[in-house]
């Protein structure tokens, strides 16, 4: 028996999969619309995380933050079947997750964290990639599993390396989004049209998966979420979240990402400025409309 906590935008599709393919699945969640909708996908609800979790040799968390996390581990460590499979797919920190999984060892479960990219739309495809840290004996358990949810499945390494990946990943992502936004609008600028740069971009040295999948401007890649107004995709605060994480660890491992933290300041007034809930590729409408400075503007 499968227990899952945290059956929001991504941990529902999750589950909703598993019972699909066979698994007996026991969620919980303290949201009722989340727990409404996996209800109606065949999850079985239980009313409190510790009820959940009691008998499951399995339990997957999918959880917003580090502290929801180490919250509810005290939970499960108390409650969870010996020697269950622990599997957390949320995004944290590599320091929480590295936390939650030696406390984990310790009491005789097998940790893995396990993170994942491909959105909302890859977790309800079952087509998610799986970053993985721990150990082999725990991953090769938790294959049968991940293979339901997810297309790829990467061994990264020991404890919070499925981590480590995950926002070293997420920071590519949201410096190269920040640049494909600068380079239409200074094409824009210069009179070049947003699709004669796309056509060269796309093909040229410049090419990268914020061009190609998530373009910021409407028009050359239609399923982009620039053309129904960046509703949907990848939320500007998920990015946000995924940028403070690498800047943490960049922090506590002494290392200097400078375009990690610019991109980090960007998002940061972007959400404050309460664009929050749109895609992260909304980016370019705060960079179009950003004041100048006198000096810049003269
Ligand atoms: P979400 O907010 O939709 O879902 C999280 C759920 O956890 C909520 O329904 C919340 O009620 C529930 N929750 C909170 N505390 C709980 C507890 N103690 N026990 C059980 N449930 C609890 O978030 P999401 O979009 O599903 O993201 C989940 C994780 O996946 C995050 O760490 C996020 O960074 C990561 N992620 C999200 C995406 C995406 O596109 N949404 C992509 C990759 C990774």
């Amino acid at each position: 028996m499968i227990a899952f906590l945290g059956l929001g935008n991504m941990g529902g599709p999750m589950a909703a999969n598993l019972v699909t393919a066979g698994h007996q699945v026991i969620g919980y969640d303290p949201a009722p619309t989340a727990v409404e909708r996996v209800a109606a996908r065949g999850v079985t609800v239980a009313d409190s995380a510790a009820a959940a979790v009691r008998g499951a040799d399995t339990v997957i968390t999918m959880l917003p933050t580090g502290q929801h996390l180490a919250e509810c581990y005290d939970t499960v460590l108390d409650t969870a079947a010996p020697g269950a499979l622990l599997l957390d797919c949320s995004t944290v920190a590599v320091n929480d997750a590295q936390a939650v999984a030696a406390r984990a060892a310790e009491a005789g479960f097998a940790p893995l964290d396990a993170p994942v990219s491909g959105g909302v739309a890859g977790a309800t495809a079952g087509t998610l990639t799986f970053m993985v840290g721990g150990d082999a004996a725990a991953l090769q358990r938790a294959r049968p599993l991940l293979k339901v949810m997810g297309s790829r499945i990467i061994h990264c390494g020991a404890a919070g390396a499925g981590q480590a990946a995950k926002i070293c990943n997420n920071m590519v992502l949201g410096i190269s989004m920040i640049a494909v936004s600068e380079a239409f609008l200074l094409g824009r600028s210069l009179g070049l049209n947003d699709q004669a740069l796309f056509d060269v971009a796309s093909t040229s040295s410049a090419q990268c998966w914020a061009l190609t999948s998530y373009c910021p401007v409407p028009g050359p890649v239609p399923t982009s979420p620039a053309n129904r107004g960046y509703e949907g995709g990848f939320s500007a605060v998920l990015m946000r979240k995924d940028l403070h994480l690498a800047q943490t660890s960049a922090a506590r491992t002494d290392v200097d990402t400078p375009l990690g933290a610019a991109a980090a300041a960007l998002y940061d007034q972007f959400v404050a400025a309460g664009n929050g809930e749109l895609d992260f590729s909304a980016i370019i409408t705060a960079l179009a409309t950003h004041p100048r400075t006198p000096e810049a503007a003269s």
